[in-house]
């Protein structure tokens, strides 16, 4: 019987899981899937490495299913599909470990507790992370658990980089830069050298466009600056995330606009970024199918950000040795990464259009002075290797 990882990944009304076949060093996927909608119209699907549907449940309109009830569903489901594997360890993608957690960490009620500390730091992400973790603990407490952070990795940024010029008392508190998709920036840096050996030793920027959008910098395979910061609504503006704001927007927006706290929550986390500007989607697909005019506007503000803070990044690195696309638009947009590599000609970088469209892995010409590459994320086998080498007691 092979030994497998479950993965889950939970969100506030949705969560996607992996499970992992070990054999040997490799880690196979054997099924994944998702459990969405769970307090509307709850839906469950997984399927097998190739594709092809394993399970399939819709609860109906209006039922409240709730995390519990859908991961109820899950655990039976691995029990009664996957009898041939013996689950031994999940792993849960936890988004903030603070200050503390610089490596993923084995869990049980005590680290709960712990983490629970950062809810205010991610009011929307960690209270869903924990959640599982919860729920997995009463339900099958012999069951290993590793929580696998995406502050995590950020942890190596010198002081100047995580501090804001708030007063000390502010930042004793823990008001600091952190950074976020950390889990998919080490898999990227772990999987670097197999393309370009020299850079993965070098200095390096990763950008990570999905929905949720950052960049990262990191010497030597060590994060050294991030453009997300306290919340992951820093930085890049995102699919619904306006990204960075002077701080006096949001005092105007309170006394002249009345807006409140959750208000302004709702406008800067739901309604900002390519929706906001575009009037249309947060979709990336969607504007670039799209000729309306508030398309092409938000195409153009965020890869204007992009080309910013790439200027930015490159200043704290000292210069650049490559420059990697990851996530759902870096990895699948030809015509935005075109245009970011474009707008990088200063950095001594120079585009293959051709190797672009067909879409790498190294979209730079062989004189480039700066390379640059197409490197697919893959956060869930972060956390399914990270769970692993916890579990045989190595760091994480
Ligand atoms: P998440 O942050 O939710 O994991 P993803 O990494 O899946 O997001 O990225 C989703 C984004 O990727 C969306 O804006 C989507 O439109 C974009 N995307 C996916 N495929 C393409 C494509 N072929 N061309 C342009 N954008 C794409």
């Amino acid at each position: 019987m092979a030994d497998a990882i479950a993965v889950l990944n939970a969100g506030s009304s949705s969560f996607k899981f992996s499970l992992f076949a070990l054999d040997g060093e490799d880690l196979a996927v054997v099924a994944r899937g998702q459990a969405e909608g769970l307090n509307t119209s709850p839906r469950f699907v997984a399927r097998d490495g190739a594709g092809a549907t394993l399970d399939e449940k819709a609860w109906g309109e209006g039922v409240k299913l709730g995390h519990d009830g859908a991961l109820d569903h899950l655990v039976g489901f691995l029990r009664e599909r996957l009898a041939g594997h013996r689950l031994v360890g999940v792993g849960h993608r936890v988004v903030h470990g603070g200050t503390e957690y610089s490596a993923p960490v084995r869990v049980d009620a005590s680290i709960v507790a712990a983490l629970e500390k950062y809810v205010p730091l991610a009011p929307l992400h960690q209270p869903h992370n924990l959640a599982p973790i919860r729920a997995l603990l009463q339900r099958l407490p012999q069951l290993p658990q590793v929580a696998c952070f995406d502050t995590a990795f950020h942890r190596t940024m010198p002081p100047v980089a995580q501090a804001f010029a708030l007063p000390r008392e502010i930042t004793g508190r823990g008001v600091l830069r952190y950074g976020f998709h950390g889990l998919s920036y080490e898999y990227v840096a772990s999987v670097l050298p197999r393309f370009d050996a020299g850079a993965a030793r070098g200095r390096v920027v990763v950008a990570h466009l999905g929905n949720g959008s950052s960049m990262c910098a990191i010497a030597d395979g060590r994060s050294v600056a991030s453009t997300m910061g306290f919340t992951a609504a820093d930085g890049l503006p995102m699919g619904t995330r306006s990204g960075s704001l002077d701080p006096g927007v949001v005092l105007y927006l309170m006394d002249e606009l009345r807006m409140d706290a959750r208000a302004i929550e709702k406008l800067i986390y739901q309604q900002s970024g390519l929706l906001g500007v575009s009037g249309i989607s947060g979709d990336m697909r969607a504007l670039e199918r799209s000729d309306a005019p508030g398309a092409k506007a938000a195409i153009d503000l965020y890869a204007y950000r992009i080309g910013r803070e790439l200027g930015s990044l490159v200043a704290a690195l000292g210069g650049i040795d490559a420059l990697v696309f990851t996530a759902g638009i870096g990895e699948n947009s030809a015509s935005l990464r075109q245009r970011v590599c474009g707008d990088a000609a200063w950095l001594g970088l120079a585009p293959d259009v051709q190797a672009n469209a067909r879409g790498g892995p190294c979209i730079s010409t062989p004189e480039s002075r700066v390379r640059a590459w197409v490197i697919p994320t893959n956060e869930e086998l972060m956390i399914a290797r990270h769970t692993r080498r916890t579990l045989a007691g190595g760091s994480g």
